[in-house]
């Protein structure tokens, strides 16, 4: 599938919108106007692509919603060269945009279909993206500390080893609740303390606590 000239005016007209809508990081924007997202969703729902909405990914699973990558990204505060675990690879957009964005991304997602298409068209774009299968709520022991976490799932609480994953002065994106999340940010103060804030209302599929499957 092509990058046309149409997908790139659709493109540049959603960074608009996302900048009307309080988007303020300017390498966020950029990312988002780089990536062809019509490539990561279902193909019957191609010319929604550059909608500001979610969209089915198979295995009852959504890409998020441009504005929700673009507000989770900028509450990262992404860095060049940081080191950032992501929990829930799903279609593989969100880790683009990091990856774009100058991160070593490590991408965990616990359903194997899901995992199979992101790694191979991560692939495909030549990221620098690795993936995992595994339980997002074990984070990735072996490659810790990271400096930044985001989960792109609703999680019930914040999960305790993603922060202990984290290295001090590391920032922790992720939303929590059941039917609707609060998008919550966690910095790592200490070893021993954690600072809070919350920023707005979502809605996200859950992040769920069996083993990884499929
Ligand atoms: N970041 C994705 C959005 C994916 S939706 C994108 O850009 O497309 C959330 C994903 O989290 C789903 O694919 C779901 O399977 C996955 N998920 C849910 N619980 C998880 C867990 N415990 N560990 C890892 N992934 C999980």
């Amino acid at each position: 599938m092509l990058d046309s000239y149409k997908h790139k005016g659709l493109r540049k007209k959603l960074v608009e919108e996302l900048g009307q809508k309080g988007i303020e990081d300017e390498r966020v924007l950029k990312a988002i106007g780089e990536i062809p997202r019509h490539l990561f969703i279902d193909s019957s729902f191609l010319e929604y692509a550059y909608q500001d909405k979610a969209f089915n990914i198979g295995e009852g699973q959504t890409i998020s919603q441009p504005y929700t990558v673009a507000i989770q990204t900028q509450l990262l505060d992404v860095q060049a060269a940081d080191k950032i675990l992501e929990v829930g690879t799903g279609s593989g957009y969100q880790a683009r945009v990091l990856d774009l964005m100058g991160a070593r991304v490590y991408s965990v997602e616990r359903q194997r279909p899901l995992f199979l298409k992101a790694k191979k068209l991560l692939g495909d774009f030549k990221s620098t993206v690795r993936c995992f299968y595994g339980d997002g709520y074990a984070g990735l022991p072996a490659y810790q500390p990271f400096d930044k976490v985001i989960v792109t799932c609703g999680a019930p609480y914040i999960p305790e080893a993603l922060v202990a994953q984290l290295k001090v002065g590391g920032i922790l994106v992720v939303p929590i609740g059941d039917d609707q999340q609060t998008m919550v940010r966690v910095k790592k103060e200490s070893e021993s303390e954690i600072s809070v804030s919350e920023h707005g209302n979502f809605r996200f599929v859950p992040m769920l606590e069996e083993k990884a499957k499929g």
